[in-house]
């Protein structure tokens, strides 16, 4: 099932009527959707591939020490420190965004070819402390990052033509981080991402077989075999999952069964925060700081749908290979560390 733009009628997002920066493409043959956003090259450390990214841009010249001052609007999101002297966290529109206003829900058809504008909103969660690691935060400072993740999504998926929010954030060059100063980003989409519907039309299928959620039925075999747990707690588990697409992948879900990331309550994002902090803090000192990313899958936010069949999560992929020839090739990732290893690894950190 494709997943095209049937829910959002044709709209505005944002007053402005100027060209859209962005265009979502549509695969002919497989129906996924692509993103083509040439502006994105405006970034110049796009170019410098060869630098680390840490040497080519020092704190002195960072961007993100005061980001009002290196030409940002005012944050939309500001949470301040617990001393109150500073800001511990802030959350601004990216200057560079691979999507932005535009008519939405207007399909163009060329041929065969079909495509329409890459609207939305490209948010940056700016960590105040340029040299902390996220893995270096405590439980209750990861637990304001996700608050903040959450207080933006409540506020974006208000908007109109908004199908599905991302979360994610990009640590190191290899893991796609521009600048290094600790920042996680939150875009939203016309369309429903393919990873993200696949994932959807799955869990809805064995629902409506089964009359339960594949990822709750999952959680309970991982429990009872314990073999690939590498954290648990009482509202959250993390493990290396039985199919890993990478190496050192972990997996972190709530127990209790959601679909949505934005309803998750103070009392189960304590637990989650902990456990994220401590899926973070062993890739850190097992894997010696290695580039990662993770971000959030969750429930879209076409309205009207129900998604009760879903289980929202975060996946955590450390970037300690490269894809090659065969990956790109077949889809099918070739893993050497298996899940259990991954575990037993982790666990011991
Ligand atoms: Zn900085
Ligand atoms: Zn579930």
């Amino acid at each position: 099932m494709k997943y095209p733009t049937k829910a959002s009628k044709k709209t505005h997002i944002h007053e402005k009527d100027t060209p859209p920066i962005s265009e979502l493409r549509q695969d002919a043959v497989s129906g996924d959707w692509v993103l083509i956003a040439p502006s994105r090259l405006k970034r110049p450390e796009f170019f410098a591939k060869k630098e680390k990214i840490r040497n080519l841009l020092p704190k002195s010249r960072c961007p993100f020490e005061n980001p009002q001052k290196s030409g940002n609007a005012a944050p939309m999101l500001v949470y301040q420190k617990d001393s109150g002297k500073d800001w511990f966290l802030q959350v601004i529109s990216n200057k560079y965004p691979a999507v932005g206003p535009g008519h939405c829900g207007v399909i163009n058809r060329r041929g065969h070819y079909v495509s329409q504008a890459g609207t939305g909103n490209h948010e940056i969660v700016i960590m105040r402390d340029h040299d902390k690691h996220l893995a270096q935060y405590t439980a209750g400072e990861i637990k304001r990052v996700l608050s903040a993740y959450q207080d933006r999504y409540r506020s974006l998926a208000r908007e109109k033509c908004i199908n599905y929010i991302s979360i994610f954030h990009n640590h190191g060059r290899e893991a796609g981080a521009s600048v290094p100063h600790p920042h996680s980003q939150i875009l939203t989409l016309p369309v429903v991402p393919p990873d993200v519907g696949r994932s959807i039309d799955g869990s809805k299928k064995y629902f409506h077989k089964n009359r339960k959620c594949i990822h709750c039925a999952m959680l309970a075999d991982e429990i009872k075999d314990k073999k690939r747990i590498v954290f648990e707690n009482k509202m959250a588990i993390v493990f290396a999952p039985f199919a890993s697409h990478s190496n050192f992948e972990l997996r972190i879900f709530p127990k209790k069964h959601e679909a949505h990331f934005e309803k998750m309550d103070k009392k189960e994002l304590t637990y989650f925060a902990e456990a994220l902090r401590q899926s973070l803090r062993k890739i850190y000192k097992g894997l010696k700081d290695p580039s990662f990313n993770f971000f959030i899958h969750t429930a879209p936010t076409i309205p009207h749908q129900d998604y009760q069949h879903y289980h929202w999560h975060i996946e955590i992929l450390p970037k300690v290979s490269i894809w090659g020839g065969f990956e790109l090739g077949t889809g099918i990732d070739i893993v050497s560390m298996s899940p259990e290893a991954t575990a037993a690894y982790f666990k011991k950190i």
